[in-house]
């Protein structure tokens, strides 16, 4: 069975045939895909046809118009192409926003969420090395790490020339019109997933016969709507110790998003020592702050993806800090195993006995 970062309870794939209160059957759909380089679940449950497929469009058109900095004609990869020659790149009002708040975490963080890392993640390039394990496995990126063989472990001199590259604060704005020094990539991997969630909970406010929703894109997880039988929705965190188990999971209602960011989900090992994707932009190595994963709870889903990246970065005592600032509640599973949450988050979480 495929293992999921964090993902809601498997039911049966059959579709259930339900009577909602109005007499219309309520049907319900399930997808399991791949978009934006990660691995998208749905279930909906829909008075109407089935519209996964509308989804992995949207996040399709998501990657491919603005999000990707791989995909020529994308909005970042315009602004990246741009970067040091003097010229100022109009974006659309959403990304510009974007990346207003973007610019906001990164100074709240202490620079712990820095988009503009894209230097040092190519040169670490540890997603393209997990992903490509798990292609040579026939396999989905699932967690399971990643292939040493030929991987280049970055030295000092390199980790310093590409961080030079880097920092938020070095990118000027006009309006909507942005300009990055020279050597900056942008790489919006860090939230890409949760402005997805964003978008598709948008997107299903607008779709009357959808009564509920659970959808996973990668780390981040959207709950909406109420299912027909009157359940709440059950989202499992994975166990950083093992992660085809759960530690436990969050019982919800409505419309959430719930973010996990783990040094499991994707790493590679180098003389047995693991470096995984999360990188401090203070030290430019993966960064060691004494946690396995946190997990953020928000109303928002670029929120949530952006600080469980930041408070991974953080640690616990800074991470709870920022999670409070911003209003989320978090949940750490530390080195030593202990589990740490925000007092909010006792509310939603039950730990799973083993
Ligand atoms: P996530 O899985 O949401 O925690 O995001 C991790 C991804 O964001 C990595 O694969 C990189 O592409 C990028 N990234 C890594 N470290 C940082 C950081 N400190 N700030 C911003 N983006 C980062
Ligand atoms: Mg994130």
């Amino acid at each position: 069975m495929k293992r999921f970062t964090a993902s809601f309870f498997a039911l049966p794939t059959a579709v259930l045939l339900l009577l909602s209160g109005c007499g219309n059957a309520v049907k319900e759909y399930e997808a399991v895909d791949t978009a934006m380089g990660t691995v998208v679940t749905q279930k909906l449950y829909t008075e109407g046809d089935n519209v996964t497929g509308d989804v992995e469009r949207l996040l399709s058109d998501l990657e491919k118009t603005k999000l990707s900095r791989r995909i020529a004609g994308s909005e970042v990869a315009k602004l990246n192409a741009n970067a040091g020659t003097g010229t100022y790149t109009e974006v659309s009002g959403e990304l510009a926003e974007t990346l207003q708040e973007l610019s906001g975490i990164y100074e709240d963080s202490d620079g712990a969420l820095d988009v503009s890392i894209g230097a040092l993640v190519s040169l670490w390039d540890i997603d393209a090395h997990a992903q490509e394990s798990y292609e040579d496995a026939g396999e989905q990126p699932d967690g399971t790490g990643g292939k040493t063989e030929g991987y280049h472990l970055p030295g000092e001199a390199e980790i310093k020339e590409a961080l030079s590259y880097s920092g938020f604060s070095k990118i000027e704005r006009k309006d909507n019109s942005f300009l990055l020094p020279e050597g900056m990539v942008l790489d919006l991997g860090a939230v890409g997933k949760g402005l997805a969630c964003d978008d598709i909970l948008a997107w299903l406010e607008e779709q009357a016969e959808v009564k509920a929703a659970v959808i996973s894109v990668g780390g981040s997880i959207l709950t909406y709507g109420e299912k027909p039988d009157g359940t709440a929705f059950k989202v499992a965190v994975t166990d950083p110790f093992d992660t085809g188990t759960y530690r436990g999971y969050l019982t919800l209602t409505g419309n959430w998003f719930v973010s996990t960011s783990g040094d499991y989900e994707r790493f590679v090992e180098v003389d047995g020592k693991r470096y995984h994707h999360i990188l401090n932009p203070a030290t430019g190595y993966p960064a060691e702050s004494g946690v396995k994963s946190v997990t953020i709870l928000s109303k928002n889903g670029m929120i949530s993806d952006a600080l469980s990246t930041a408070c991974f970065v953080l640690g616990e005592e800074k991470g709870r800090l920022l999670a409070e600032k911003y209003g989320v509640e978090a949940l750490f599973i530390l080195e030593d195993g202990n589990i740490s949450m925000t007092e909010g988050m006792q509310e939603y979480f039950t730990e799973q006995t083993k």
